[in-house]
């Protein structure tokens, strides 16, 4: 986790997600979390690698994915899974950053939250799902949550310097280190090459901002601006339906305030947001490691802030950022930022 950090800024951080890998609570057993936080050699995360190592597939498959249906798909790279009433998560547990898209159904139309990594064919696993026409929207623009958007006609997003900067796409060369040795357990799709991997540009065609409605008909989503993580960071809230789409802002590894394009007051301010939504909210819905949450986290998230912001919160040096650990989640802080 930590090494991966490094290796992660000195690479291109303007491209990263990287959620790192602390497990979540509830879907690990604490072997397995003793496993992955107490391994401290060098590259921990994605050296290692093959037969009885410390892996970071270690902890795979996560128990919470038991819980839903699975949708059998013909594509290996993707596990689907219908996690709600016209809900589908879409969870790429192959590559380190575990990312998971949601495709969202109401009755008109479909909203595709984030397009996962561009390994697989998301399309092709959409077209399975629902016969809708599907909108594009990301929780931001790192490289793990845009990678199908160029297969996609309609796309929604913001108008920030950042968003338009990812809309170019990438080079092989700001990526290319995600798909390398140690990032990738599982075979890749027999028509990707990893050696030819970037970021494809993409158009978005219509600008959206905070508190914009999305209405797919019989579902209304709204936007809710949510910068820290990165300055295009949103969050969607289905507020008949009780739920939050969480995007990077949260979920249950540590959250990275520290990147390029992070803010570590503005994801504070975002957090106080969110908690205070809490109580029309009953899941957040998460875009690593596993779907969904318990709203109750936002208000711990909130906490956490506070506590690191007070300076009472006992940190770990991890790179030479900060890590404050709240226990199923931690927050990594730029030194120079966090006082
Ligand atoms: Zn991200």
């Amino acid at each position: 986790m930590r090494r991966k950090i490094l290796t992660c800024l000195a690479l291109s951080a303007a491209f990263l997600c990287a959620c790192g890998k602390v497990p979540s609570g509830n879907s690990v057993q604490q072997g397995e979390i003793e496993h992955s936080v107490s391994d401290s050699s060098n590259n921990a995360q994605v050296e290692n690698r093959g037969a009885d190592k410390n892996n970071w597939w270690n902890v795979l498959p996560r128990k919470d994915w038991a819980h839903y249906q699975r949708i059998p798909q013909q594509q290996d790279w993707f596990e689907v899974y219908k996690v709600l009433d016209g809900v589908y998560a879409i969870y790429e547990p192959g590559q380190f950053e575990e990312v998971i898209s949601f495709l969202i159904l109401g009755n008109e139309r479909a909203l595709l939250f984030d397009t996962g990594l561009g390994i697989g064919d998301i399309r092709a696993v959409v077209a399975t799902l629902t016969d809708l026409d599907v909108v594009v929207l990301n929780s931001h623009t790192h490289y793990d949550h845009i990678g199908g958007n160029h297969q996609f006609s309609q796309i929604l997003g913001r108008d920030t310097t950042f968003t338009r900067l990812h809309e170019a796409g990438s080079s092989h060369d700001d990526v290319a280190e995600f798909v390398g040795p140690g990032w990738v357990w599982k075979e890749f799709p027999p028509d990707f090459d990893p050696s030819t991997y970037r970021s494809k540009p993409f158009q978005i065609d219509e600008r959206i901002s905070d508190r914009n409605k999305i209405d797919l008909g019989g579902r209304i989503l709204e936007v809710l601006e949510t910068p820290g993580h990165t300055p295009d960071s949103i969050c969607l809230i289905d507020r008949d339906n009780h739920l939050l789409f969480s995007g990077d802002t949260f979920y249950l590894a540590p959250l990275y305030t520290h990147l390029e394009g992070s803010d570590f007051e503005q994801y504070a301010h975002s957090a106080a947001r969110l908690a205070a939504l809490v109580v029309d909210i009953e899941y957040v819905l998460t875009a690593h490691n596993v779907p969904i949450v318990t709203s109750s986290y936002l208000l711990e998230l909130r906490e956490a802030f506070d506590t690191i912001k007070s300076g009472r919160g006992e940190y770990a040096l991890a790179d030479g950022h900060r890590e404050y650990d709240f226990g199923d989640f931690s927050i990594i802080v730029a030194n120079e930022s966090s006082e």
